[in-house]
C-alpha cells in the first residue's frame, strides 16, 4: 500500500494523542465486572448527565450498543423501522436478525433522515398475521446521510408518532456530539425524546475503544444482563474507558475544526468537473460526493491513494471523505491537490 499522507476514509483512524495514553496509563482501575472500576463508573456518570438519563453502560463498541438495545427493546418477531442507511441494516453483520430475531422495515428520505408520514405508515395494525411493529430507529448524524443532522423539530415529530402507537425509540448517536457541536443543541436535548441512546468514543472522539449506552435504570439493568451474557464485560476496563474521560474533556469542542476542514473540502470539491457536490449540504464531518467523470468509485479512490489520500468508495460512483483529528487544513489542502490531478 502506498504512504498515507491524508487519511479521509474514517474518523475511526485517529490514533490516541501523547496526551490521551498518559491519561489512560495513570487511569485507576478496579473489576469492571464487579462494577468496582472508578473510571469505567465516572465514565458511565459523565455519559448519563451528558445525554440526562438515569444510568448508562461502558460497552466495548458502538455495534454493541445497537444489537444490546435492540435485544433490550425488542422481542423475537417484533419489527423496527430505521432508515434504509441505517448503520445495523448494513454494518453489523446481520445483528439485528442473529442476535434480536427482530425484523427491520425501512423507511425513505434524502440524506439518511425520514419523516413523521413515513413512521405513521410504516407502523402495522394489530394483526397476528404481522410482525409488530416496536422500535423506532434514529441516526445522529446520519453517516451514509453525509453526516446531515436531524432538526430537533422532525426528531419530535417522528418520536410522537412511535409514542402515540406505543412504540419504544432508540438513538442511534455514534456521532452525536458532531450534531451537538455543529448545531449548538445539547446532547441532553437530542437525546430527550428517546428511550435509550448511545455516543462512540471511536470516532470524532478520538478514543482508541469503546461507546457508552445510556436509558433509564431498569433498561441499564437489562443491558448489563446481555452485556455479561454476550461477553462483553471486561475487568480493569477503566485502562480504556480513560480514553473516553480524556476525550469528553479535551475532544468535543475541537469537532468544530473538523466541520471547518469538511466544508473547506467540500468547497473545493465541488468546483471540480469530475465531482458532483453542494457543499452547503457537509453540516458536519463527513463528504459524500458524486463522479462524474471518467473513473468510477474504485478507480478514483486508488488514484488518489498513489497520490498519498485515502478516501472511501460507497457505491459504484460515491466516495465518502471524513476529517477528523488528525486531519489538519493543511492536509485538507493537499487532498485538493490530489482531487485536483483525479477527479477531472
Ligand atoms: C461506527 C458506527 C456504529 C458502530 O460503532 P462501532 O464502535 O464501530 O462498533 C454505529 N452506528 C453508526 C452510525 C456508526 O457510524
Amino acid at each position: 500500500m502506498p504512504a498515507i499522507d491524508v487519511d479521509l476514509y474514517s474518523d475511526t483512524v485517529t490514533r490516541p494523542t501523547r496526551e490521551m495514553r498518559r491519561f489512560m496509563c495513570e487511569a485507576e482501575v478496579g473489576d469492571e465486572q464487579k462494577q468496582e472500576d472508578p473510571t469505567v463508573n465516572l465514565l458511565q456518570e459523565m455519559v448519563a448527565d451528558l445525554l440526562g438519563k438515569e444510568a448508562a453502560l461502558f460497552l466495548p463498541s458502538g455495534t454493541m450498543c445497537n444489537e444490546i438495545a435492540l435485544r433490550v427493546h425488542c422481542r423475537p418477531g417484533d419489527e423496527m423501522l430505521a432508515h434504509r442507511t441505517a448503520h445495523p441494516i448494513h454494518y453489523e453483520g446481520g445483528g439485528p436478525a442473529a442476535l434480536a430475531g427482530v425484523n427491520v422495515s425501512a423507511l425513505d428520505g434524502p440524506r439518511g433522515q425520514y419523516d413523521a408520514d413515513a413512521v405513521a405508515a410504516a407502523i402495522r395494525p394489530d394483526s397476528r398475521y404481522m410482525p409488530r411493529t416496536r422500535l423506532l430507529w434514529v441516526e445522529q448524524t446520519s453517516n451514509l446521510g453525509g453526516g446531515s443532522i436531524w432538526a430537533l423539530d422532525r426528531i419530535a415529530a417522528v418520536t410522537d408518532v412511535a409514542r402515540r402507537h406505543g412504540l419504544r425509540t432508540h438513538l442511534d448517536g455514534a456521532r452525536l456530539m458532531n450534531a451537538v457541536v455543529a448545531s449548538g443543541v445539547a446532547a441532553r436535548d437530542h437525546a430527550a425524546p428517546f428511550d435509550s441512546a448511545w455516543i462512540d468514543f471511536t470516532k470524532g472522539l478520538g478514543a482508541p475503544v469503546g461507546a457508552a449506552l445510556a436509558g433509564s435504570r431498569d433498561f441499564i439493568a437489562e443491558a448489563w444482563r446481555l452485556k455479561q451474557q454476550m461477553g462483553g464485560a471486561m475487568r480493569q476496563a477503566g485502562i480504556i474507558a480513560a480514553g473516553g474521560v480524556f476525550a469528553l474533556h479535551h475532544h468535543v469542542k475541537r469537532l468544530a475544526e473538523d466541520h471547518a476542514n469538511a466544508r473547506r473540502l467540500a468547497e473545493g470539491l465541488a468546483g471540480l468537473p469530475g465531482v458532483g457536490l453542494d457543499p452547503a449540504t457537509v453540516e458536519t464531518n463527513i463528504v459524500i460526493f458524486e463522479l462524474r467523470g471518467a473513473l468510477d468509485a474504485g478507480a478514483a479512490v486508488a488514484a488518489l491513494l498513489a497520490r498519498g489520500v485515502r478516501m472511501g468508495a460507497m457505491g459504484p460512483r460515491t466516495v465518502r471523505a471524513v476529517t477528523h483529528l488528525d486531519v489538519d487544513a493543511a492536509q485538507i489542502e493537499r487532498a485538493l491537490d490530489a482531487a485536483r490531478a483525479v477527479l477531472v
